[in-house]
């Protein structure tokens, strides 16, 4: 029998949830990494998963993600991540959002949610009408609160000119080439910000309206999702989904920085070596992507204003250089140097 003890992204949960709500047709995971630092914290996602298998793998890989995340982020915060199982006979209802509510209800404060790919800021005021363990929501101008994605897109933005220092000794993207997977929230913030500094962009989304859309704001060139990866360019920058580094594609990067916003790009933590093998600098991407956990956090505390949200998400590029250097001077990877980093201070070290 397989159990999700036995997953191999089991990585000692401390709790899993299996939501099931006959009446609205909800099924959903709750995955409790870890609560060492304080709640654990983490964005829905909705999404057509092939199996259940895949589902619960997500939310695992996706809950830890969010353990080292916070962490490293230095937030008061453990890891956690839901997913809602959508398929063709189950598609978002008021419903079901509102079952959801109920269900992290049920868990008392230890999970904090907030919207992720699939769910809107109106899905966390709908959750927010069975629950308060909820952030992401509107708030009044210059409070903090709200869609995380533009925080987000700011960090990565950062992270990218980090990596574009160490790597290229350069202070600005001008004439640089950027390689966009998406053009959902994360990339389209990414793009408007980097398109400003006077870098060319070239995007990809398998949802094509989207992708030319963002390409027609930001005066980028729309390319085919199986060539992006590929492309000969400076920055490289995943902003979809996760598991896209993979052995194959890492082979046929033709770009000396990887950095973007995506959860879980590496397929397996052999990934990380094989970039840094081929001499390409990685940004771990629970470190770049913080952004918007940062004013998540923020708001849900209540403990500090937009300008500390600022600091904070000011300070993911100095966290990144960090662990590039302890990893070249270790000859380590980044990935493995920020997961180890991660790691102890969540008490797993
Ligand atoms: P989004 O739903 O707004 O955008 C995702 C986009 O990716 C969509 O346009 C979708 O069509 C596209 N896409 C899916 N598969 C693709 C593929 N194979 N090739 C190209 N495009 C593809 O989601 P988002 O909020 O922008 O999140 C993007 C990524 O960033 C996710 O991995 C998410 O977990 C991560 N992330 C988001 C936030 C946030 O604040 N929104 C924070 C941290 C991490």
């Amino acid at each position: 029998m397989t159990t999700p003890w036995s997953y191999p992204d089991f990585d000692a949960h401390e709790a899993l949830h299996f939501v099931t709500d006959a009446k609205s047709g909800l099924r959903a995971i709750i995955a409790l990494h870890s609560t060492h630092l304080g709640p654990s914290a983490g964005g829905t996602r909705m999404w057509h998963y092939v199996d259940d298998a895949e589902a619960l793998t997500d939310a695992l890989r996706l809950s830890r993600g969010m353990s080292y995340k916070n962490a490293m982020a230095g937030l008061p915060l453990g890891g956690g991540k839901a997913v809602i199982l959508a398929d063709a006979d189950r598609t978002k209802t008021p419903d079901m959002i509102a079952a959801f509510g109920r269900a992290i209800d049920r868990l008392g404060g230890n999970y904090v949610t907030a919207e992720d790919v699939g769910m809107s800021v109106a899905d966390m005021i709908a959750v927010c009408k069975q629950t308060r363990f909820v952030a992401g929501l509107p708030v009044a101008g210059g409070e903090v609160g709200g869609d995380p994605g533009p925080h987000t897109s700011l960090g990565v933005f950062l992270g990218i000119k980090a990596a574009v220092r160490r790597a290229l000794g350069k202070d600005s993207l001008a004439g640089l080439h950027i390689a966009l997977q998406g053009a959902g929230s994360v990339a389209g913030g990414v793009a408007r910000l980097a398109a400003a500094e006077g870098a060319r962009l070239s995007i990809a989304d398998v949802d094509a309206a989207r992708a030319n859309k963002l390409a027609a704001e930001t005066n980028g060139a729309v390319v085919s999702t199986d060539a992006l990866l590929a492309l000969e360019c400076d920055i490289v920058s995943p902003c979809a989904l996760g598991a896209v580094l993979t052995e194959a594609t890492i082979a046929a990067l033709n770009a000396p920085i990887v950095a973007g916003g995506a959860n879980n790009q590496l397929a397996t933590p052999q990934d990380g070596e094989r970039i840094a093998a081929r001499g390409i600098l990685y940004a771990p991407d629970y470190v770049i992507n913080a952004g918007g956990i940062i004013n998540v956090s923020t708001e849900y505390l209540d403990d500090g204003d937009a300008s500390l949200v600022r600091q904070r998400i000011d300070a993911i590029p100095d966290r990144l250089e960090q662990i590039w250097a302890e990893a070249a001077a270790s000859g380590s990877n980044p990935a493995a140097v920020a997961d180890a980093m991660a790691q102890k201070l969540i008490g797993r070290g």
